[in-house]
């Protein structure tokens, strides 16, 4: 459905962005279909966004009319609490400022980016590289940065076994990311149906979780496992796969809790962890990371008329690999 979206007036301190691509986030669809509780209606989703800076405030000084920019998952935080201070706005103690269903500085319920233009903080505006273009930069501001965050975190690199699973949109950019990190790449997935596209993002090995052969054939295997599942899995068969002192991190938002059998931690002194988003700080050096390996998100553009029929797809997990709405069709 369309409608209109008033933005605040360009403040001394914001950007107005003539915004170009959006990108299909599965949280905007857990958001919608109310997976993660009340939902704030009338709200716009939307927070993986790239356009041009078409109008700054008098006290801008990080951007220009004409900047080709983005913005991801938050629009603002308190900047002051340790979190902050520490460029981990994504875990300001007073809750940062979510693109969509967040309560904006006016009070208003903010609204995200399936929407031709947004007023936004310059402080949470990110530069993207000329090198890569708006279509397949728009996933990074969010599938991007949630998988950099935890990859520089538990240091994939060389010498590293890593195990993504799930391979849609957070799932793709984590082999890509964690491949140009130069750690060995293991894509778990539930059918061998994506294995020549995960192989040439990058990955050297592809398995079947459908297949219980992997489970036995992978025990002890991971230093970090990456779970971008959106739905609940079986965490004591993924932690079994990690070796001694080996982290398995929940990125994946599924509604229902996911119940963690202590025996598969003892088994090798392993850890659960969970990863949201990162930093902005973190989100540019992403961003010029992807510019300097060649990297960007796989894509498949679609017009703002068929939003609906893409979410299907994605529930179905039937999405190579993320879906892109070209904004330009809603103007
Ligand atoms: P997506 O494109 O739908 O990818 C999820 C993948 O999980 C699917 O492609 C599929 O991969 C696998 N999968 C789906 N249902 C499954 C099931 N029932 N059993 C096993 N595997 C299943 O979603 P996304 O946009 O990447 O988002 C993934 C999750 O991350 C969502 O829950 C989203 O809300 C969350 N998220 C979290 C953060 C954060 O900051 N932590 C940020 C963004 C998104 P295969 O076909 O390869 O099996
Ligand atoms: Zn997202
Ligand atoms: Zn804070």
């Amino acid at each position: 459905m369309r409608t209109t979206v008033e933005r605040r007036a360009v403040g001394p301190r914001d950007v107005l962005i003539e915004i170009r691509y959006a990108g299909i986030c599965h949280s905007d669809i857990h958001t919608v279909r109310g997976d993660w509780g009340k939902v704030p209606y009338p709200l716009t989703v939307g927070h993986e966004i790239v356009g041009q800076v078409t109008e700054v405030g008098a006290e801008v000084t990080r951007h220009s009319i004409g900047d080709r920019v983005g913005v991801g998952c938050m629009v603002n935080s308190c900047r002051e609490c340790d979190n902050c201070k520490a460029g981990e706005e994504q875990y300001c103690l007073k809750g940062m400022v979510g693109t969509y269903a967040g309560t904006d500085r006016d009070g208003s319920v903010t609204q995200g980016g399936y929407s031709t233009h947004i007023v936004v903080d310059e402080d949470f505006v990110l530069r993207v590289p000329e090198a890569i273009a708006y279509e397949t930069a728009a996933p990074l501001l969010c599938a991007g940065i949630t998988t950099y965050s935890p990859l520089a975190h538990w240091k994939a690199g060389p010498g590293r076994n890593v195990a993504v699973v799930g391979m849609g949109g957070l799932g793709h950019m984590a082999v890509k990311i964690a491949a140009a990190m130069g750690a060995e790449v293991t894509v778990l997935s539930q059918t061998l149906g994506k294995k020549d596209d995960g192989l040439a993002f990058g990955a050297a090995h592809y398995y079947a979780t459908s297949d219980p052969a992997t489970f036995e054939k992978l025990a002890n295997t991971f230093d970090l496992i990456i779970n971008t599942v959106s739905a609940p899995i079986d965490m004591g068969a993924y932690l079994r796969l990690l070796r001694l002192d080996g982290t398995l991190v929940a990125v994946g938002a599924p509604p229902e809790p996911l119940p963690v059998q202590v025996f598969a931690l003892f088994g090798a002194r392993r850890s659960f962890a969970g990863s949201s988003i990162g930093g902005i700080a973190e989100t540019q050096e992403m961003l010029d990371f992807c510019a300097e390996h060649g990297i960007s998100a796989q894509v498949e553009v679609i017009s703002a008329d068929e939003v609906n029929e893409a979410y299907e797809r994605v529930l179905k997990s039937d999405v190579r690999y993320r879906f892109v709405i070209d904004i330009d069709t809603l103007r």
